[in-house]
């Protein structure tokens, strides 16, 4: 089935699009440091300081990260990419700051634009690196805290700020929002699949993405699919759809917590007893882990991935699905927020198995699943291209060590960035989503 989805190829004219024409956002140095150095001493609390004090510099982090691993550039270890922040505390609030004040240089515009590449284009946010630290280093939050410094001084990269504005000034991203979301909406109702917009009160709020609408139709009208055959009481609301935060992705707090606050406000006026994200990692982490802690208060919902929702709706016999005979093998890739994050890792392999594929591994998987390359909103980025790329190429060597016939995975950025690595390598396996391949087994 297809849902007149935008072409890969024109989904990256898009983007192209987006590029064009952005002005440089206009500061000062002095005002970028000042910026920056405050939303540093906000976000350094008790548990960062302990890290950065912990840090022994051994470098045993290096490995874990894919970018590293891919370039050996040493500038690309995990360490090296939160030395600013740890520079900025040694100076300014350690307990010793008399003592590395004398020799630790105070931090510039130039340090803080340097830090963009490594922090926006070098990291993904994908914590493989917290997992081996000796000292337990929490590598990654801290390299967050440099991006939200890096945000409140102006260093937010182009395509990012132009979306992050889109989402806060006019709830849409890439152009879709409510008309666009309706309009698929019908298209799905003519094809006889039912997506209950807008209800007033629903158990079940689905959400979706941009991105869907545009590139992945295919997968709202699986999830709608899936939703209609388990016989939920759901809805989707045209104001309040979008998992996407790019407030989270680029560090801005302000534009977080409005994006989480459109969802939980409508959540709460349906009455839902479910939030149902739909495949987007970074959904997962936001709205399952931060959402309640940023709004500061308790949600009245639970908050659940499709793969849980799924595997839980197959064990309580509510899905009726066809099992495959033809010995057909896939290849799982795990998104890193719903795995090492998140811990959904074997649902979606109760999922594949039950619907009789061989679940083939890839040597890092689960929580020490190489990262796709792309977390964190990095395929909106020019400037990340040849890196993602490069990454990709691991997650392809293990891909064919794995040799299964199909890679499935549960988040569309991941899958986007496999896409784009496939095309530009020439690399012929599908890739395709879980509840796409889940969809496609149901049994009518
Ligand atoms: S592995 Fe941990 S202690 Fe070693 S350099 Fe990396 S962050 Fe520091
Ligand atoms: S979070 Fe992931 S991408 Fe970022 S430094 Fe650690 S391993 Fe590398």
């Amino acid at each position: 089935m297809s849902n007149e989805a935008m072409s890969l190829q024109d989904f990256r004219g898009l983007l192209e699009k987006l590029r064009a024409g952005i002005a440089p956002r206009e500061m000062s140095d002095e005002e970028r440091v000042r910026r920056a150095k405050k939303a540093f001493m906000q976000k350094l609390n008790g548990h960062r300081a302990v890290d950065l004090d912990s840090c022994l510099q051994c470098g045993m982090c290096a490995e874990a990260c894919h970018f590293y691993e891919a370039t050996q550039n040493e500038t690309y270890a995990p360490v090296y990419k939160f030395r600013l922040l740890r520079r900025f505390y040694r100076r300014e609030m350690s307990p010793m700051r008399w003592f590395y004040r004398v020799f630790t240089p105070d931090i510039t515009a130039e340090d803080l634009q340097n830090w963009q590449h490594l922090v926006y284009d070098a990291c993904t946010g994908c914590g493989r690196c917290d997992m081996i630290c000796p000292m337990g280093i929490k590598i990654s939050a801290s390299i967050r805290v440099v991006r939200h410094g890096l945000a409140a001084a102006g260093f937010v990269p182009p395509e990012m700020r132009v979306l992050r504005n889109e989402q806060r000034d006019q709830n849409t991203l890439f152009g879709v929002g409510a008309e666009q979301l309706k309009a698929l909406a019908a298209r799905l109702g003519e094809q006889g699949i039912d997506v209950p917009l807008d209800r007033e009160q629903a158990d079940v709020m689905l959400l979706t993405t941009a991105v869907e609408v545009l590139l992945f139709p295919d997968a709202l009208a699986a999830n709608a699919r899936i939703l209609n055959s388990a016989g939920a009481d759901w809805t989707i609301q045209s104001d309040a759809f979008e998992a996407t935060n790019i407030g989270i992705i680029s560090g801005d707090d302000p534009t977080m917590k409005l994006a989480i606050r459109r969802i939980v406000d409508k959540a709460k006026a349906c009455g839902i007893k479910t939030l149902l994200l739909p495949e987007s990692g970074h959904a997962y982490q936001t709205m399952r882990w931060e959402a309640a802690t940023e709004m500061n208060e308790s949600l009245s919902f639970e908050i659940v991935s499709m793969p849980e929702f799924i595997a839980s709706e197959i064990k309580a016999n509510r899905l009726n699905l066809k099992r495959q005979s033809n010995g057909a093998s896939v290849t799982y890739h795990d998104p890193c927020r719903l795995s090492r994050k998140g811990g959904v890792t074997q649902q979606p392999r109760d999922v594949l198995e039950a619907l009789g594929m061989e679940v083939r591994e890839t040597p890092s998987n689960r929580r020490e699943n190489y990262c796709c390359g792309s977390g964190c909103g990095e395929f909106v980025m020019q400037s990340s291209a040849n890196l993602r790329q490069k990454a990709f190429e691991i997650k392809k060597g293990e891909f064919e060590e794995a040799g299964a016939d199909t890679v499935v995975t549960g988040c569309a950025n991941c899958r986007i960035n496999l896409l784009i690595g496939a095309e530009k390598s020439g690399w012929q396996t599908p890739v395709t989503s879980l509840v796409e391949t889940v969809a496609a087994n149901l049994a009518d």
